[in-house]
């Protein structure tokens, strides 16, 4: 999913904490530190989604994608998978753990993890029939949209906020710091930064 989009579920930044931890903590990961970013894409079958009382597979594969598509998430209706699926260019990227493709990975894990219905939901429409509805969206609020959904997710498993507030205490919330630290580019590193700052009280919970 790449345009704005309505989530099921309102989530805002406190939600989306908490669920980006609990992916770190269900797959075996700290809770603080920078995400191996390959292990985490080749450990997504031992994580499931429930949905209305169906547990729900996720899994990973590398193929070739649409022109212009890094990566994507998707319901595979033959095995009943959410399947996050990268180009070879971007697993080898990620492999190098170049910050985009790193981001890419997070955001599409974001979407197999708080998306499964919507994901169902785009797996029963033809692609230019789901690209279509997607024009009248742009009434959207920012916790709302989907995409949005995913990006914060992705900014918060790739930059937990107990990893930033233990830069904080020691003095090193700088971008540079976070950019080296979480392997991020300047940008996300700025824009998570402030959000953490305006709220850490309540992503540290
Ligand atoms: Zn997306």
């Amino acid at each position: 999913m790449g345009h704005k989009y309505p989530a099921e579920k309102p989530r805002g930044y406190a939600q989306l904490e908490v669920d980006a931890r609990g992916v770190r903590r269900a797959l075996g990961f700290d809770l603080t530190g920078k995400l191996p970013g390959l292990k985490i894409f080749e450990s997504l079958g031992n994580y499931s989604v429930s949905l209305r009382g169906a547990q729900i597979q996720l899994s990973y594969a590398v193929e070739e994608l649409e022109p212009g598509i890094e990566a994507e998430a998707r319901f595979e209706r033959d095995c009943g998978e959410i399947v996050v699926c990268l180009t070879p260019l971007t697993y080898e990227q990620l492999e190098q753990d170049y910050p985009r493709s790193r981001f890419s990975v997070f955001h599409e894990i974001g979407h197999a993890v708080l998306h499964p219905a919507e994901l169902i939901g785009l797996s029963r429409k033809p692609r230019d029939q789901a690209a279509l509805q997607r024009v009248s969206y742009g009434h959207l609020l920012p916790y709302q949209d989907a995409e949005w959904q995913a990006n914060t997710f992705a900014a918060s498993l790739a930059m937990p906020a107990l990893g930033l507030e233990q830069l904080l205490r020691e003095r090193r919330l700088q971008v540079s710091e976070v950019m080296h630290s979480f392997c991020v580019s300047q940008q996300s590193a700025e824009i998570r930064i402030k959000t953490f700052l305006a709220r850490k009280d309540t992503l540290c919970r």
